[in-house]
């Protein structure tokens, strides 16, 4: 099989890995790709937003499969351009990729299919005051402000004051960063409880989970400081037992995919569900249409299954004939970054000590190659995953690989995996 895989962060390359292990596969091309997936198949330069560009590679090169990593080109509509043309893909159509592409309709969707969420309202630019008026007259903080569209992890506010939700929505409206994904403001109750995500394959009919993870989204340990695109993640995580896997199943996943099958929008490719496991049970935080990076670093290396034959049954609709088998270690994933990152920071700084690393994989995310060097080009550098017969194990033997790479102002959190260990007995 030819696939073409699009992408360049460390989920992508996490990807690319586990495609090229697949006996089913010929040549695998990565657009764009970056130096770790190039040491698995070829980086191609395409550019994402040009789907015929991308269509002409295909015919080109007589790919078979392409598969779509980021949430952009899946919000934009690449499925539908590709499946029109008659190409499989993995991955939802624009229509179900709303469900990460707008929070208002996720939000609705879940309303009308009572999937377990939080309360919301919603709020069009010009009722911001409403808005301001009705948070007021409730009085119950914190309260959560949802810019509608995508805005990569920085359109969401945890407010706990009237003064901080007075600041956040003049930010919303008045910053033109949010001039796109905040024409639509969706404010929704807090829910109290632990943070967890549940992936799930489906091509439309049949879903199935792949594995379930715990994600660490703030830069400092104990999770402090600003929001960033992941710093670490490890699986399976405890915060769901089997019990709560299987209300997960029920309550959202089947809801979720029957929904939208009914609706004749079948949801093809990964569900990210991100859940709240409250008092209550679990509660869905947010949807995302693609693999959440880092957790995807941490979940397809124990996955044991062909992960390429899953992906294209996926893709044709044959999912039921397939078994999804994981093994049963833990993983920890621990991203080191360049030190000022998610605001400032600088590139260009050497990388050593990547091939030293012997007993764990290292995911490429923001490096170049140059002259046989590899150099820092970005927030998220590398992320370095470990395993172990326990989550105790596995976050030492991955820490012990971490220390064998160097860079200047290499930054990476400490306590990744921390929060699973306080549920097993030392
Ligand atoms: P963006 O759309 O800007 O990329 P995002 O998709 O990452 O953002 P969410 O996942 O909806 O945004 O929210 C980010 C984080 O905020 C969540 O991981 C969670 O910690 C917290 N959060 C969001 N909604 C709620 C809620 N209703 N109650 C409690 N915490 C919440």
């Amino acid at each position: 099989m030819n696939v073409l895989l699009l992408g360049s962060g460390g989920r992508e390359h996490a990807m690319a890995w586990s495609i090229a292990e697949s006996s089913k596969l010929n040549n695998l091309y990565i657009a764009p790709g970056n130096p770790g997936t190039g040491e698995v198949g070829t980086n191609v330069d395409l550019s994402f937003s040009d789907f015929q560009q991308i269509r002409d590679f295909i015919q080109e090169k007589s790919v078979d499969l392409t598969v779509v990593g980021p949430e952009k080109p899946l919000v934009n509509g690449i499925v539908d351009f590709l499946e029109e043309n008659g190409h499989p893909v993995f991955g939802p159509s624009k229509y179900a990729a709303q469900l990460e592409g707008s929070k208002k309709f996720a939000n609705e969707f879940m309303k009308q299919n009572r999937i377990p969420t939080a309360e919301f309202e919603t709020y069009t630019r010009s009722q911001f005051d409403q808005a301001l008026q009705v948070i007021k007259a409730k009085d119950e903080y914190p309260v959560v402000l949802k810019a509608d569209g995508l805005a990569g992890g920085k359109g969401v506010f945890i407010c706990e004051t009237e003064e901080e939700v007075v600041k956040r929505l003049d930010e919303l409206k008045e910053n033109e960063k949010f001039e796109d994904a905040a024409q639509t403001l969706v404010v929704e109750e807090f829910m109290e409880g632990q943070e967890a995500s549940v992936f799930v394959i489906s091509d439309g009919q049949t879903a199935k989970i792949l594995h379930y993870a715990q994600d660490h989204k703030r830069i400092g340990d104990g999770d402090t400081g600003l929001n960033t695109g992941g710093m670490g993640a490890y699986c399976p995580t405890p915060v769901i037992g089997n019990k709560m896997l299987q209300r997960v199943e029920k309550e959202i996943i089947l809801p979720t995919i029957s929904a939208m099958l009914l609706d004749d929008n079948p949801y093809k490719g990964i569900l990210y569900c991100g859940l709240m496991i409250t008092d209550d049970g679990p509660k869905v935080v947010e949807f995302n249409c693609r693999l959440g990076d880092p957790e995807c670093q941490a979940i397809l290396p124990s996955l044991e299954s062909d992960f390429l034959e899953l992906i294209y049954a996926a893709a044709t609709e044959s999912l039921d004939q397939k078994e999804v088998r994981i093994d049963d270690l833990y993983r920890c994933c621990v991203v080191l970054a360049s030190d000022g990152y998610p605001v400032e920071y600088e590139k260009g700084k050497e990388i050593t000590g990547i091939d030293d690393v012997s007993d764990a994989l290292v995911f490429h995310a923001g490096t170049k190659s140059q002259n046989d060097k590899i150099y820092t080009d970005g927030g998220r550098v590398l992320s370095v995953v470990g395993q172990g017969e326990s989550l105790k194990q596995a976050i030492n033997n991955t820490y012990e690989e971490v220390e064998k790479i160097s860079f200047e102002n290499k930054y990476f959190r400490s306590d990744i995996g921390a929060k699973g260990l306080v549920y097993f007995d030392h």
